[in-house]
């Protein structure tokens, strides 16, 4: 297992204090992480920053060799990274190689080709006598801070539009889930020069803190809370960096009479509870048109209490463990406070089932209203809220009255009514008929306190460049 920090292409071991890093569906010790020390994060950028020089002018056609050097390194090594990716976050193994690894490897093979496709406005003479034209350059040293949910899809999200635009950056996995990111510090530690990527280990307060802060960092990009969020722009405001947010989020799902209500029921099983709902997409707040509302919430209870939690290799298993016990703990006052309520129906789970790891039953939350904490806030745990809608208007309303802006979905068989909606929900992402399915080719970030900054795509790589304007008098 890999313990050992990335600093200017060199494995090391961390200087700082030792960090336990759990297997969350045993509530067992994986191993003991020694977090980087203050010397070491300067190191790590310190070595980004000279590493700059020499990467920034490096041809697109040589970025993007090493970095489908590095996809064809994910697909040697798919095995063994889905196994320490389940290992430390609980997911079965099965989604975690079939599900996530070949997205992750298509994220490198993706921004590799998009790394030679960056286009403009056309060079010309647009004031009499000037050439002007238009260059998209790297910015220089990113930190990038990455959350527990999909550490290694996270990391790809991060490193692979920023080194194919030509910055350098230190990245920091979460101190709950940094198995895959350093071994994949391992393994690009072979392909790419020294210091373009350094991989840091520790906590979001000692770490993070220290590494987003350090002057020479230029642009900070972090997949995370809103909290972090909102503490992290603060801090960087006196440095003016340059920021990429993508926060939380807490979809609405808007399902209509005319909804094909099997599929509807399916979808949500799978979209509402995938990696245990610790998603920040998780088809989550539910409204349902009152003419199937009743059919659907019986529907959805019975599909959802069918859902198998359990350990990571067994083939059966659909549901892992939360991440840690004060997530579980925190999942549950949710629960707790929405149950107490006396229009709230519990149609399945509820509560925890009582294994020695982290696990919270699936859990579906009928007759939810528009202000309840259930529907205003964000759970990140397997646990869905159903609220009855009368109308397009009322269900437009209801998805759009939240701090989230993140992802949507609208589920009818009415096009001019899908259109209508797709049109006017303040989301990132509207899915029709469908929920949580992303591609590399299509963005991925939200609005509002979601964030902003889009991951995947070109947008994607334009968020890691500067637009700069040549102008030359004839
Ligand atoms: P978190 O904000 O607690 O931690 C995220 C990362 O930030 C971790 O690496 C953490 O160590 C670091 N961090 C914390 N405080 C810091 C500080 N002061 N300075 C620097 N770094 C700091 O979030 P989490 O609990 O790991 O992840 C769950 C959250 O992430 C949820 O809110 C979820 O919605 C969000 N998320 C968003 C997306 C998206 O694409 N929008 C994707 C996945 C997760």
């Amino acid at each position: 297992m890999q313990t050992h920090l990335l600093i200017n292409g060199e494995r090391v071991a961390g200087q700082g204090e030792a960090q336990v890093v759990l297997d969350p569906a045993r509530n067992t010790e994986l191993v003991r992480i020694a977090e980087a020390s203050a010397e070491q994060i300067d190191a790590a950028v310190h070595a980004a920053e000279a590493s700059f020089v020499g990467w920034s002018q490096t041809v697109p056609q040589e970025r993007a060799a090493r970095l489908l050097a590095l996809a064809d390194a994910i697909d040697t090594h798919a095995d063994e990274l889905a196994r320490l990716e389940s290992q430390n976050c609980g997911k079965p193994y099965a989604a975690a190689r079939n599900d996530e690894l070949p997205a992750i490897a298509d994220v490198f093979r993706f921004y590799a080709g998009a790394s030679r496709c960056l286009h403009g406005s056309a060079a010309g003479e647009y004031l009499a006598g000037h050439t002007s034209m238009i260059r998209r350059d790297p910015i220089g040293v990113v930190a990038s801070i990455a959350p527990w949910n999909y550490p290694l899809m996270m990391a790809a999200w991060k490193l692979a539009p920023a080194l194919a635009a030509g910055n350098c950056v230190v990245l920091k996995p979460s101190e709950q889930t940094p198995l895959t990111a350093l071994r994949l510090g391992e393994l690009m530690a072979g392909i790419f020069p020294p210091g373009v990527v350094n991989i840091v280990f520790g906590h979001g307060s000692s770490v993070g803190e220290t590494l987003v802060n350090r002057d020479k960092v230029r642009m900070l990009s972090l997949t995370g809370s809103i909290a972090t969020g909102s503490h992290l722009i603060a801090a960087s405001a006196p440095r003016i960096k340059r920021l990429h947010m993508e926060l939380g989020g807490k979809a609405p799902v808007i399902i209509f009479d005319d909804a094909d209500l099997d599929a509807a029921v399916e979808g949500i099983r799978t979209f509402g509870f995938y990696n245990a709902g610790q998603d920040c997409t998780a088809a989550c707040r539910i409204y349902a048109q009152k003419g199937i509302y009743e059919k659907f919430v019986a529907a959805l209870g019975a599909a959802v209490s069918t859902l198998k939690h359990g350990l990571q290799d067994d083939s059966a298993t659909e549901l892992g463990p939360l991440i840690s016990d004060s997530q579980r703990q925190r999942v549950a006052g949710f629960v707790e406070r929405a149950s107490a309520l006396p229009h709230i129906e519990v149609v399945t789970g509820g509560k925890a089932p009582g294994d020695a790891g982290f696990f919270f039953l699936p859990t579906v939350l009928a007759g939810a209203r528009q202000d309840d904490e259930i529907v205003c806030r964000e759970v990140f745990g397997p646990v869905v809220s159903v609220t009855p809608f009368d109308d397009e208007a009322q269900a437009l309303a209801f998805a759009n009255n939240s701090d989230y802006g993140l992802a949507s979905s609208v589920w009818t068989r009415d096009v001019g009514r899908a259109h209508r909606l797709a049109a006017r929900l303040q989301y990132g992402c509207t899915w029709i008929n469908t929920h949580f399915t992303l591609v590399s080719e299509m963005p991925h970030g939200g609005m509002k306190l979601s964030g902003y900054g889009k991951d995947l795509s070109m947008y994607g790589l334009e968020d890691y460049t500067a637009v700069r304007h040549i102008m030359i008098k004839h």
